[in-house]
């Protein structure tokens, strides 16, 4: 008994001296790929890539590599970084008719699968930008459920009437019923808070759950009810409450606004991504380029049929559709820097797995290198701003040292972009963080 006993506990020390350096070994080389590396214009010629612990070690013709590593043979296909969404809405997938009596668990369980779905269309890093996404990110970090990293912005805050403000006309005001909260904030999804303490409080609250950066509204938006989107929201002294609070945790605030007036305002307070952007002119939109803000645009929100869409909130969805145009292809003409991919899709399972053909409608205006760039290495800078809040390493491109996010397909997305419309079929392997969610080679 006695030496039962203790050849168990040597064999338990064995393993608990041994499973750090079995861990440690962990790699994994990639043979014969042609490498986007989410910044050339062009594929490498056909390049290893080993992955050790989760990070690209090295890139190289050839590479000779340790021994027990496991090989994937990409047999000259295309290889590239993780795609990053820089505006996503994981939480709030549920069609709003179904979200107004449903309760946490209906949002949980939808936002399960709307990960998965991220996923499995390729996109290892998500921006989150307005919900309750704090528990999904720790159970997915975790490794409980399968999804994209998860950069959240905790609940988008704007003001009473503002875009955060998805109450009716009928609703009784705040002053009569401090209750009175849409079905959105009251499951954390967004906040309203008014005067520089309220905004002070609810940036702080998003910080102390874990938000990498803030999210506001500085102007109206098509979901909520009351805000015309020409209208300015929050007072400066407000915005500059968000951003003073962001910067002291070394991160920073992107707004959500679509016209000029906002947008400069934004900028010149402090803001540092500029969410939509549809309705800006061209001097605008030179004044952000300038000041190295972020444009995060979308394409494919504003042509979805939002189910539930009142008379008002289909006239502003036509109005900043009929916006896109010119500030796309303003943005294109003047070669604005940072730009980057984001969807936007909300309400909606079915659209968000067909979240790839925004990839596709972006080629109206940009190369499909520019815009893979958007959805890889530029967007990886951006999600970089959150600064030492930012828990995890380099993202959105192949080189050495950045995270082993990694994705290896059939066809040329550079030549052709409707390869990836297509990810169940074209998507052979689905890395993230050197971890294989797909391996079909
Ligand atoms: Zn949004």
């Amino acid at each position: 008994m006695q030496r039962l006993y203790s050849s168990c506990l040597a064999g338990i020390i064995f393993l608990l001296l041994c499973a750090p350096t079995l861990a440690l070994a962990e790699t994994i080389v990639i043979r014969d790929a042609r490498v986007f590396d989410g910044v050339s214009d062009q594929l490498s010629e056909p390049s290893d890539v080993l992955v050790v612990d989760g990070v690209i070690d090295s890139i190289g013709q050839s590479l000779s590599v340790p021994d027990n590593t496991a090989e994937i043979d990409a047999a000259g296909r295309t290889l590239m970084p993780g795609l990053i969404n820089a505006h996503a809405h994981v939480m709030l997938q549920l069609p709003v008719w179904q979200a107004m009596t449903s309760d946490d668990y209906s949002f949980a369980y939808t936002a399960t699968v709307a990960a998965r779905s991220l996923l499995d269309n390729g996109f290892t890093t998500i921006r989150d930008m307005s919900g309750n996404s704090f528990s999904l990110k720790k159970a997915i970090d975790g490794g409980l459920l399968s999804g994209p990293r998860i950069y959240p912005s905790g609940a988008m805050i704007s003001q009473t009437a503002g875009h955060s403000d998805h109450r009716t006309a009928e609703a009784p005001s705040r002053l009569l019923n401090p209750n009175s909260r849409s079905v959105f904030e009251q499951r954390g999804m967004v906040v309203v808070a008014d005067g520089e303490a309220q905004v002070l409080q609810a940036a702080r609250e998003n910080l102390r759950r874990g938000a990498t950066q803030l999210k506001i509204a500085a102007g109206g938006g098509i979901s909520s009810y009351g805000d015309p989107l020409d209208v300015s929201q929050f007072t400066d002294s407000e915005i500059r409450a968000a951003v003073e609070a962001a910067s002291h945790w070394g991160t920073y605030v992107a707004a959500h606004v679509y016209n000029s007036n906002g947008v400069r305002r934004a900028v010149d307070l402090g803001v540092r991504s500029i969410e939509h952007a549809n309705l800006i002119d061209m001097a605008t939109l030179k004044y952000m380029n300038k000041r190295d803000v972020w444009l995060s645009p979308q394409v494919m929100v504003f042509q979805m049929e939002l189910v539930g869409m009142n008379a008002d909130q289909k006239a502003k969805q036509r109005q900043a559709r009929n916006g896109l145009n010119s500030l796309m292809t303003n943005a294109k003409k003047i070669g604005y820097e940072n730009i980057v991919f984001g969807a936007d899709i909300v309400t909606s399972l079915e659209t968000l797995g067909n979240i790839n053909q925004e990839l596709v409608l972006r080629t109206q205006w940009f190369e499909p290198a520019e815009v893979l760039r958007q959805a890889t290495s530029k967007a990886g800078k951006l999600i970089a701003l959150s600064g030492p809040r930012n828990p995890y390493g380099k993202l959105g491109v192949i080189e050495p040292g950045a995270v082993a996010d990694i994705l290896i397909l059939d066809g040329n997305p550079l030549e052709d972009m409707s390869v990836l419309e297509r990810p169940q079929e074209t998507l052979r392997v689905i890395m993230k963080g050197g971890q294989l969610h797909k391996n079909d080679l």
